[in-house]
Order: C-alpha cells, then sequence, then structure tokens
C-alpha cells in the first residue's frame, strides 16, 4: 500500500485544465534552527528531499541548513502532476547577533517578485517561470511560552510579502516537568498526554493565537466558506480556523505502530504517530496546503502580496 499526499483527491476548487497541466507550488519554511523545519518538509511529502546528503541515518542525513536553498520535486499521483518547490533558509538564534535575521529571507521574497515582475514586462510573457513563494511556514519554538521578541520582529518584517502561517514545532517535546508545571495530571505511559498537543494545546495555542494578534501580526487568513456549504463542510473549516497554530511533529523514520510501520517518533513511554491525527495536526496542515487551500494561497500571493510589490515598483520609477 503506497502512501499519498493526496493532491490528486481532486480538490473542487480546482480547474480542470490545472489538473491536466499539473500544479506548481512553493513553499518556505523559517524560523529558529533546529526546530525541525527540514525535516517536517521532507515527512509532509514524502520525499527525501536531502537525499543526496551522504551520511546513512535518515535522521542523520538531514544537516543544518546554512543558507537559502530551493528544492523541486516533481510528485505524480494518480495522473495529477505537482511541482513542488522547497524553500528551507537558515534558522536563525545561533548567530550572537540576531538582529535583521529575517533580511536575506525577504529580500529573497522580493527578488522573486522582482523576476516575475521583469519577465512579465518582457517578451516572452506566456513562459514566465513562477518562482513567487506562495507560503511560508513558520516555526514558533514549543520551549518558549508564547512568541519570543524575534518570532514577532520575522513575521512583521515578512507579513506584507507572503502568506504566513504559523506552526507549533515539536509538538511531542513535553517533559514530565512541563506537565508537573502547568499541574496538569498527566499519565506517563499515554502518549496522548505525553504530546503538547492534548496537555498544552489549549493553553499554548491560545496564548501564541493572542499574541498573533495583539502584536498586529497578519498571518494567512483562510477565506470564508460560501453559506451554501453543508454543515459537515463548515465544521470542518472551522475546525481548521481554529488549529491554528498547526502543532507538528516530523519524522524521516519510519517506527512500527500496532503492527503497521508509520513515520514516527519513538519514546520509551510510547509512539508518537506524525500521521495520527490524534497525535498531532500534521494531517491537517498537509491537507491545508495540497488540498483544500494550494489555489487560495496562490491567488493571494498574486492579487495581494505581488500587487503590493508591483505598485511599490511603478511608484518608485515614477517618482
Ligand atoms: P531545522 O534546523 O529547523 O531544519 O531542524 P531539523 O529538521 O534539522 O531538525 C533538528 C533536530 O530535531 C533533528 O535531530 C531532528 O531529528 C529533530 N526533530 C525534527 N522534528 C522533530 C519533532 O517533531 N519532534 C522531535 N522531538 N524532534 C524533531
Ligand atoms: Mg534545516
Amino acid at each position: 500500500d503506497k502512501e499519498y499526499v493526496g493532491f490528486a483527491t481532486l480538490p473542487n476548487q480546482v480547474h480542470r485544465k490545472s489538473v491536466k497541466k499539473g500544479f506548481d507550488f512553493t513553499l518556505m519554511v523559517a524560523g529558529e534552527s533546529g526546530l525541525g523545519k527540514s525535516t517536517l518538509v521532507n515527512s509532509l511529502f514524502l520525499t527525501d528531499l536531502y537525499k543526496d546528503r551522504k551520511l546513512l541515518n535518515a535522521e542523520e542525513r538531514i544537516t543544518q541548513t546554512v543558507e537559502i536553498t530551493k528544492h523541486t520535486v516533481d510528485i505524480e499521483e494518480k495522473g495529477v502532476k505537482l511541482k513542488l518547490t522547497i524553500v528551507d533558509t537558515p534558522g536563525f538564534g545561533d548567530a550572537v547577533n540576531n538582529t535583521e535575521c529575517w533580511k536575506s529571507v525577504a529580500d529573497y521574497i522580493d527578488q522573486q517578485f522582482e523576476q516575475y515582475f521583469r519577465d512579465e514586462s518582457g517578451l516572452n510573457r506566456k513562459n514566465i517561470q513562477d518562482n513567487r513563494v506562495h507560503c511560508c511556514l513558520y516555526f514558533i519554538s514549543p520551549f518558549g511560552h508564547g512568541l519570543r521578541p524575534l518570532d514577532v520582529e520575522f513575521m512583521k518584517a515578512l507579513h506584507e510579502k507572503v502568506n504566513i502561517v504559523p506552526v507549533l514545532a515539536k509538538a511531542d517535546t513535553l517533559t514530565p516537568m512541563e506537565v508537573k508545571k502547568k499541574k496538569i495530571k498527566a499519565s506517563a505511559r499515554d502518549v496522548k498526554t505525553r504530546c503538547v498537543l492534548f496537555v498544552f494545546k489549549p493553553f499554548v495555542l491560545k496564548q501564541i493565537r493572542e499574541e498573533i494578534e495583539q502584536y498586529g501580526i497578519k498571518i494567512y487568513q483562510f477565506p470564508d466558506c460560501d453559506s451554501d456549504e453543508d454543515e459537515d463542510f463548515k465544521q470542518q473549516d472551522q475546525e481548521l480556523k481554529d488549529s491554528i497554530p498547526f502543532a507538528v511533529i516530523g519524522s524521516n523514520t519510519v517506527v512500527e505502530a500496532k503492527g503497521k510501520r508509520v513515520r514516527g517518533r519513538l519514546y520509551p513511554w510510547g509512539i508518537v504517530e506524525v500521521e495520527n491525527p490524534a497525535h498531532c495536526d500534521f494531517v491537517k496542515l498537509r491537507n491545508m496546503l495540497v488540498r483544500t487551500h494550494m489555489q487560495d494561497l496562490k491567488d493571494v500571493t498574486r492579487e495581494t502580496h505581488y500587487e503590493n510589490y508591483r505598485a511599490q515598483c511603478i511608484q518608485s520609477m515614477t517618482r
């Protein structure tokens, strides 16, 4: 039984033409170093983006990302093609001086707009290669209690340029100490209660949501669903909106859980399964990215972020 990413399950908002031609989509990951960015993008698309690296163990093979790197993979499912570009960014936090750590990332996004703008005014407008970044997953540390000043600075530097989707990284890293501190009763043997998602979700996620609002950070807004959609759909849509920031777990190793081989992380107290919706929001995030909201993310990029850039360009040319 082959694993599927799921984009071939025809999303209703996508036209037949783009199905035939294939989709392209550019996803960026950003945030502090060591939060599992590279691991998550690998897990998300079931593709070893880093296979050229020499180490044997898949977990170890992902080495630290030291510069902005772009990986393109072609995935095909049930005859539908997806050209996926992942832009991996070096994590900040390691440097002694982190001022303007977001600068190179912001510049990268602008450069893609600039290239597109130039191509659009050129002769070969029909075959423009679109490298604009459609979405940026911003990783928030599970160890801080809410946002750090750098997170605020970083997201505010980018929020007019790209669709930011915040994620709470390493949702499995709750320690018994933290459980005690929060005075939450948790059975040490219960996988669920050991995942941040279950013990902490109501606290941590709510706090992050409030801080995002309080600091005026404009994250990607899911569009309102049509009033004529059925109740099931509306409920799912609401659940998705309530899941922000998505609590995620990444892993590149396959472990055995209840006789099945799954992507997960092995602990003395149990197995955390990446694709188990009861353990984390990984599946929700992936569905959102590749099935339900890919088209909207691209539309907002084109209609809002790129238009802003374009307007600024034209303004500065006529000044
Ligand atoms: P990056 O610097 O943000 O790209 O982080 P990496 O993907 O290189 O991961 C850093 C380390 O964290 C590696 O040892 C990973 O195996 C580990 N890691 C990645 N994702 C998770 C996760 O969800 N939970 C836990 N506990 N560890 C993770
Ligand atoms: Mg990395």
